[in-house]
């Protein structure tokens, strides 16, 4: 058996870079549009076809292996949901949408699974602690779900006095291991009176942060319209990861070969692709798990012709369109930086922000992009060229690293550059619930920061 370790020179990364942005460009999506009959409401399964694939080599790998230097791979790959419209709809399709369930109880599986369709978890940052993270003993029907940006003791309160059943909580209350559940703690107190109440809570977070139409594609419409890109894309899975592609002298040995590799893959998740027969032989492609790299590799060695022929590709994960941490706009009409401030303000609710004009630039100096990110969102932006940068907060450096750039900075603190999704989202998670579920968005959440 021989140990492998993947080594790539800068050449070879640079070019293997310029050729998966080329494979990307080639990607191909497939929109289905499904019913969901019993919800009455219209989602979008996206299924990509293809993937990106870059170059691997192999340092130990036999001299008989062939190194290749560019390859594409297509792919099917795990499908995702998402939402297809991004606009509110109005109170009224709600009562059209559940004509006749009216009296119909939701359990709090069941709002999960719709909160899921909307934004689905796997769009969070590894980094985050997202889905549900208290759960009553007792099971009990959801009629009573609050919207906060942050759990605080004010928002509990109020979820106590309407005998809420679900908070869902844009940040996450729990966030950091806890080893014990004590009072001292103000977040373990949140815990701990939400369990005593029976009261479950959800946290997306970063899930609606990235989903195409959640709170980023919010912040970036405060703007107007305009063609909006994603900052930090995020990728999706795929359960191979491998690619191997060989030669063959006849249908005899590829029929024995594959028979070999399917007890390695389990015979789970190999995809088989053959070319037409030439003089040189028949030309195979295989793609496998990560789990059934080894041993497959190992089979093919033990062949005379798949040994003198193999290359080993390593698959790029796909991109999932739409979805990810940022967005820039182009604006389709440029503003006056002054209208910029009054539309953001107005879009936030906000008498006030902070405001920091890029080097060289005035009030009405022309605003053609604008780069946003919801939170804190100085990792994000950085390096982004664009004419304004919205964000709730940066570090005094970071703004004064923008503005030497000649980019105008606007703060509006850190929930407020989030809290204003909620009302989008009560009306979208709303025309998706029986009447039975009323959705309150909190009134006593707040940012903690205030202009005085
Ligand atoms: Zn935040």
């Amino acid at each position: 058996m021989w140990s492998a370790a993947f080594v790539f020179t800068s050449a070879r990364q640079a070019k293997s870079s310029r050729l998966m942005l080329t494979a990307c460009r080639n990607l191909s999506w497939t929109f289905l549009s499904l019913t969901n009959r019993r919800l009455s409401t219209r989602r979008t399964l996206i299924s990509q076809t293809a993937l990106c694939s870059s170059t691997s080599t192999f340092s130990s790998i036999p001299p008989s292996l062939r190194l290749l230097t560019h390859s594409r791979s297509f792919l099917s790959s795990p499908q995702i949901s998402v939402p297809l419209h991004l606009s509110v709809q109005s109170s009224s399709s709600r009562s059209l949408s559940y004509s006749g369930h009216c009296s119909e109880k939701m359990e709090l599986k069941e709002v999960l699974q719709v909160l899921e369709q909307l934004a689905p978890l796997s769009l969070a940052e590894s980094w985050d602690n997202v889905g549900l993270l208290v759960e009553p003993s007792k099971p009990r029907p959801t009629k009573t779900i609050l919207l906060t940006n942050d759990l605080t003791d004010a928002v509990m309160d109020e979820a106590e006095t309407m005998n809420c059943d679900l908070i869902i909580s844009y940040h996450p209350p729990l966030f950091r291991p806890i080893k014990c559940l004590v009072q001292k703690d103000w977040k373990q107190r949140l815990a701990i009176r939400a369990v005593e109440a029976g009261i479950a809570i959800f946290s997306p977070h970063t899930s609606w942060d990235c989903v195409k139409g959640g709170v980023n594609d919010w912040l970036v419409g405060g703007l107007g319209s305009g063609q909006v890109s994603v900052l930090n894309q995020v990728l999706g899975s795929t359960s191979h990861s491998h690619k191997l592609e060989f030669m063959v002298r006849s249908a005899e040995e590829l029929s024995a070969v594959m028979e070999e590799l399917k007890v390695c893959d389990g015979g789970m998740t190999l995809q088989l692709s053959v070319s037409r027969p030439d003089s040189s032989g028949i030309h195979v492609s295989v793609t496998c798990s990560n789990s059934a790299l080894t041993p497959s590799v190992q089979t093919l060695l033990r062949h005379t012709a798949p040994s003198h022929s193999l290359s080993i590709l390593k698959l790029e994960k796909p991109p999932l369109l739409g979805h990810g941490q940022g967005r820039l706009s182009v604006l389709d009409q440029p503003v006056p930086m002054e209208t910029a401030i009054k539309k953001i303000k107005s879009h936030l609710g906000l008498s006030h922000v902070r405001l920091a004009l890029g080097l060289g630039k005035t009030l009405e100096s022309s605003v053609c992009t604008v780069a946003v990110c919801a939170g804190s969102g100085a990792s994000v932006l950085n390096g982004v060229k664009a004419d304004l940068y919205i964000t709730g907060e940066m570090s005094h450096h970071e703004v004064l690293d923008a503005v030497a750039k000649g980019i105008t900075v606007i703060l509006s603190d850190h929930s407020n550059s989030e809290r204003g999704f909620l009302a989008v989202f009560r009306e979208r998670l709303a025309v998706r619930l029986p009447d039975t579920v009323a959705v309150v968005v909190s009134k006593a959440d707040r940012d903690p920061l205030e202009v005085v």
